[in-house]
């Protein structure tokens, strides 16, 4: 750790005093972890097109956990979880969870699915959306809908920016049924009381902006929600279509491309209704391996884009290559 502070010191302080001054602060406040480096690091940005859609992918960050079986496979041993991570070239005892909103510009609207963890996550080095929007040659101002596909912190953390909305010129969509579940006064005093206080403050002062849907809604021509409840109450993924081409958001359907995908049946602490969860894991994943749709998920690594092979159990991933450029 010492010997790469000198290393990316000294090269940061010929690229950027400020940068450097960045670097610091996340050696303070987030040492020891490889991954603390990526704070001065310019932000991973990653644009493709499905037809005549143009998808940009962001990072808004990535952050390393141990203990996975605590997370992923809650209904197994640590050694089955384990034994499956280092099949698949992993370790076993540590895992990374990143972060990947979306933007769709269709030509007559700028689309953002999800707004990373905002504000509450730049300590840690998250949050990073809007700089990678910058980066990329966009404005929270081009904005013109943002896409809720639920409303847990590391999608809605970014929709406000210092108490005011964070993509002044957006209107919002999102799901029914995740909205009402998340506003209702009875989560009171239950173990969403937490997520409801973020819900609060964040999408409620939105709600006169907002359309809201259920299955089969659409955002604008060629894109279309479809409802996969069980992460959370009111989930919904999103078929991006234009040109003969597509692309499935598949949000938090699968949030580990190993441990979810090949064990679709295994318990993820995330998921508010396990078993509601694996059910639509399994008919979502069984449609794209089926149908050879690509597909984008959230917490796929990074840039979250690729297709899921039917094996054994589940379905085995296969990031994306060149497939949208030719
Ligand atoms: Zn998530």
């Amino acid at each position: 750790m010492k010997r790469r502070m000198v290393l990316g010191g000294a090269g940061f302080a010929l690229a950027s005093p400020m940068i450097m001054t960045r670097a610091a602060v996340a050696q303070q406040t987030n040492a020891d972890t490889s991954m603390s480096i990526d704070h001065a690091m310019p932000p991973e940005t990653h644009r493709f097109n499905v037809g005549k859609f143009e998808v940009l992918v962001v990072k808004d960050g990535a952050r390393p956990s141990g203990k996975p079986q605590e997370t992923f496979g809650t209904n197994q041993s640590p050694e089955v979880v384990g034994a499956l991570l280092e099949a698949n070239f992993l370790p076993a005892d540590a895992f990374v969870n990143s972060f990947a909103p979306v933007l769709v510009n269709t030509g007559s609207d700028v689309i953002l699915f999800d707004t990373g963890m905002g504000e509450a996550g730049r300590a840690n080095g998250l949050g990073r959306l809007a700089e990678g929007l910058t980066a990329a040659g966009y404005t929270r101002e081009d904005v013109t809908i943002v896409v809720l596909t639920h409303m847990h912190g590391d999608h809605i953390g970014g929709l406000m920016e210092g108490g005011k909305p964070a993509f002044p010129n957006a209107r919002y969509v999102t799901g029914q049924a995740e909205y009402d579940f998340w506003v209702d006064p009875a989560r009171a005093g239950t173990p969403a009381e937490n997520g409801q206080k973020g819900v609060l403050a964040n999408v409620k002062p939105l709600a006169e902006k907002m359309t809201f849907i259920g299955d089969g809604g659409e955002v604008v021509s060629g894109i279309t929600g479809m409802a996969a409840f069980g992460h959370s109450p009111g989930h919904m993924i999103y078929r991006l279509e234009s040109d003969g081409r597509q692309l499935v958001l598949t949000a938090d359907t699968a949030n580990h491309f190993v441990l979810s995908l090949q064990r679709p049946d295994w318990e993820v602490r995330f998921d508010m209704d396990k078993a509601a969860a694996a059910a639509t894991r399994k008919k979502v994943f069984d449609m794209i391996a089926t149908d050879k749709l690509a597909f984008l998920g959230y917490h796929m690594p990074f840039p979250a884009v690729g297709y899921a092979e039917k094996i054994e159990e589940g379905y085995r991933f296969v990031p994306k290559a060149y497939q949208f450029d030719i």
